[in-house]
């Protein structure tokens, strides 16, 4: 272990600096301006957005010519509110259009990186330098509301291909002059989880991050096989990637006796979201500007669930304006007593393709089949897969208190009151669910809208 001051004051600034990115001083700007006056923050935001409005139009064609097409004058973007006046930017577009949204005047180094592609096709997509280091400042930030530092010892369970792709010699190295630790979540069998628990035993993080479901799966195997690593992450797990369910997060802090919080992002948007210890989800509002619509384009009031659309004030290289991420959260109103005036939301709920739809359009929540399938008896893991608004296909794993003919009857009854009794409802039984190829858990899925 490298002593925690040379960690954080040397060996981390270093490799920032390596990387091009000035993501420590950036950093230092987001610890002061996550206590300003709300109206302060929205000049902070107009600011960033005009002179972001103004790049798009002058460098990106393709901004250009949609809003010159559609008789938009960029210049009266000037509020945040103005940004009702432009378009949505869709996947789709993105998809058909992506050279034409790279600024032309883009100098420096830019990285293509791509979605997971759980919700359909991947989307294929830019980020720059200075997009990388607003989400990395704004991660710092949130790590500082639990007390952490840069090069305090950290485990990542992480199963991104790309960051793994370039997990080579030199990465594992620089990996441990800042005290982190890689571990890959695609491999997830039980003498692989087996050596993982030792590396976080020996290790002792302060944290550990990952997707929520593999850190679910994690501590449903502390309980089971390694109870000795209760308390062996000694302050939070941070949980990201996909929705933390309700009975997902009590069995993490049941097993490993740790605090859970849940980071909100995408990695095509950035950091859009992070809980704080008082769980309240702070907006990263220095990077983000964040509307909820509701099914008419229409911003949505407080508390009503609506589309997540975004703006990154910070991404230069491919901007995003107000692009449809696909998933659906709602505006706090109020005050967090954690002294934050960051802006909040409540608890995203989920993403649209983990909604499944009943014959007549109506969306019904993961988290409600999840509910009902929690009791049924026997039941480890499961995958739920919408093909048809009348046909599931349900993927299980099951163990020795499992009885067949129950359980069958209660998965199909539990189902076709939620979509209707005419669902066909397949079971398939499997020893293991390999994790859904970007990583993740998915237990509920819309193969409708994938398709
Ligand atoms: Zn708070």
């Amino acid at each position: 272990m490298i002593p925690g001051f040379l960690a954080r004051h040397v060996f981390y600034p270093a490799q920032e600096a390596l990387c091009g990115r000035d993501s420590i001083p950036y950093w230092k700007q987001l610890e002061q301006s996550q206590f300003l006056d709300p109206d302060q923050t929205i000049d902070l935001q107009n600011a960033k957005l005009r002179r972001l409005i103004r790049h798009a139009d002058e460098h990106c064609p393709f901004y250009h010519e949609q809003w010159r097409d559609a008789g938009i004058d960029p210049t009266q973007v000037n509020h945040i509110h103005d940004l009702r006046r432009l378009p949505i930017l869709t996947k789709d577009e993105i998809r058909t259009h992506r050279e034409r949204l790279l600024a032309q005047n883009h100098r420096g180094k830019i990285i293509q990186s791509c979605t997971s592609g759980s919700s359909g096709s991947p989307l294929i997509f830019y980020v720059d330098r200075r997009r990388e280091r607003s989400d990395i400042a704004a991660r710092l930030r949130a790590h500082r509301w639990f007390g952490l530092a840069p090069g305090d010892p950290a485990v990542y369970l992480w199963g991104s291909r790309i960051e793994l792709d370039h997990h080579d010699r030199l990465k594992a190295i620089r990996d441990w002059l800042i005290n982190e630790r890689l571990l890959d979540a695609f491999q997830l069998s039980d003498s692989q989880l087996h050596r993982y628990a030792d590396v976080i035993f020996r290790t002792q993080p302060l944290w550990l991050y990952s997707y929520a479901g593999t850190l679910w799966r994690f501590a449903r195997f502390v309980r089971e096989h390694r109870p000795e690593l209760k308390g062996t992450i000694r302050r939070v797990a941070f949980a990201t990637g996909e929705q933390l369910l309700p009975h997902w997060r009590s069995e993490i802090i049941a097993a490993l006796e740790c605090s859970v919080a849940e980071e909100y992002g995408c990695r095509e948007g950035g950091l859009v979201a992070h809980e704080c210890p008082e769980e309240s989800y702070h907006l990263s509002a220095e990077n983000i500007v964040l509307e909820i619509l509701d099914e008419h384009d229409q911003p949505a009031p407080p508390d009503q669930p609506g589309r997540v659309v975004i703006t990154n004030l910070e991404a230069y290289a491919m901007p995003f304006i107000r692009y449809d991420t696909g998933d659906i959260a709602a505006m706090k109103e109020g005050l967090c007593g954690c002294g934050l005036t960051l802006p909040m939301i409540h608890r995203p709920t989920g993403r649209t393709f983990e909604f499944l739809e009943t014959h007549d359009g109506t969306l019904i929540t993961g988290v409600s089949i999840s509910r009902d399938l929690k009791e049924v008896e026997g039941l480890a893991h499961y995958r739920v897969v919408q093909e048809t608004r009348s046909r599931v296909r349900v993927a299980l794993v099951t163990d020795s208190r499992y009885v067949v003919s129950t359980g069958e009857a209660v998965i199909r009854q539990r189902i076709q009151a939620r979509l209707g009794p005419a669902t066909q409802v397949l079971m398939e039984y499997f020893d293991e669910l390999p994790p859904h190829p970007s990583g993740k858990y998915r237990y509920v899925i819309n193969a409708i809208q994938s398709s």
